[in-house]
């Protein structure tokens, strides 16, 4: 379950209209918080409990936890614990933005309901990233600055499969009425037949629950083998076919600029924009999952992650000249970074200290969280 900054989690300001879009005023917010050394972006797994047992699904494998405990091992937490504790670290972190992912985010629903229109009041956008499993609330819909994304794996043939019991026919139950995301992770088999790309988001395109449809790549660890992984033409495909896609769909979120990023992802962590730009924790409240959402020793040259490639198109704009937005991202983080030395308790990710002076984690502090 990945956040994505850029298109669900449109940032408002215009307090008035719930899941409103992303303005100016957000992005140089964004900004704001870069300089002053913080990352704009939290991601919280808020349980390691999840009641599907998805093919793929390395969230609960001893590697995700970089060989320490795993997910399933960590202390979580529930009721006012689990409220107090979100709570707790967006009044450190002061992120703009704040993903709710899993395991299964829907299983605390309960403390969702409370969490939610918090941070609603506090004027920071929240996503909740689910399997669509369980029914989504309809008073979240009323709130601003909230925003709910399900996971659907392609097509019935693949995601039926895949996500069982969150079947099509399940999903569509419990969307009814809501206004949603949809977010896609592409996998290679679904590449082997003709118009399943079409199919997929004409169907979604037509389900009025739907405002936008966010595509990612699957994203490898090092070293993976497996039959999900794209090709370098699986991926010259996409960046060809979904732009194009996007014109006759404009539920569809993605571009030229999108497909070029997918093509030239970042080479490693430190060229990543979004993992420097989010805060991540797992389940105990405590560990951080490094160096992005994915965790463990995701392969950053087959990154596929919607947020991570919408950043990197974005950086390689010109604005005057020869000047990228990227002169002024990697500028604001050197700014940030000084800003932070001249703090005692500053809140940054380790990975923003290129000396590697900032605290390591403990062995156990690495944990993944699926895609
Ligand atoms: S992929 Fe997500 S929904 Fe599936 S088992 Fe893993 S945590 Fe649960
Ligand atoms: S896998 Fe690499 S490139 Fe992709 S989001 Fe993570 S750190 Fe960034």
């Amino acid at each position: 379950m990945q956040p994505a900054f850029a298109s669900k989690h449109p940032n408002d300001m215009a307090q008035a209209a719930p899941n409103p879009s992303i303005r100016p005023r957000e992005l140089f917010a964004a900004w704001g918080r870069i300089l002053t050394g913080n990352a704009p972006m939290l991601s919280i797994e808020i349980t390691r409990e999840c009641p599907l047992s998805c093919q793929g699904c390395y969230a609960y494998g001893d590697s995700h936890l970089g060989g320490g405990v795993t997910l399933s091992e960590l202390n979580d937490l529930r009721g006012d614990d689990l409220v107090e504790g979100v709570l707790g670290l967006v009044r450190k972190h002061k992120p703009l933005h704040v993903s709710l992912v899993g395991g299964e985010p829907m299983v605390r629903h309960r403390e969702l309901g409370r969490i939610l229109p918090a941070l609603s009041k506090m004027g920071v956008f929240a996503l909740v990233v689910t399997s669509g499993v369980i029914a989504i609330p309809a008073e979240w819909m009323e709130l601003p600055r909230v925003r709910v994304a399900v996971s659907v794996d392609g097509l019935p043939e693949d995601h039926d499969v895949r996500r069982k019991p969150a079947t099509y026919e399940r999903i569509l139950k419990n969307i009814e009425g809501r206004e949603i995301n949809v977010h896609w992770v592409i996998m290679r088999p679904m590449l082997e037949r003709a118009g399943y790309l079409e199919e997929y988001v004409r169907f979604w395109s037509a389900r009025p629950e739907v405002d936008r449809i966010w595509v990612s790549v699957y994203t490898p660890q090092i070293g993976e083998q497996s039959r999900e992984m794209l090709t370098r033409e699986d991926r010259e495909t996409l960046a060809r076919e979904l732009p194009a896609l996007a014109l006759r769909y404009p539920k569809l979120l993605f571009n030229k600029g999108i497909g070029e990023a997918l093509l030239h992802p970042p080479k490693n962590p430190d060229d990543c924009v979004f993992a420097k730009m989010s805060a991540n924790y797992s389940a105990d409240f405590e560990t951080r999952v490094e160096p992005c959402v994915f965790g463990g020793a995701p392969d950053c040259s087959q990154c596929g992650c919607s947020a991570s490639s919408g950043l990197h198109w974005i950086r390689s704009i010109k604005v005057a000249g020869p000047v990228k937005i990227d002169h002024f991202i990697s500028g604001s983080v050197k700014i940030g970074l000084m800003m932070n030395r001249l703090r005692a308790r500053a809140a940054r990710p380790g990975r923003w200290d290129p000396t590697g002076s900032a605290p390591k984690p403990k062995s156990n502090d690495l944990v993944q969280i699926q895609s």
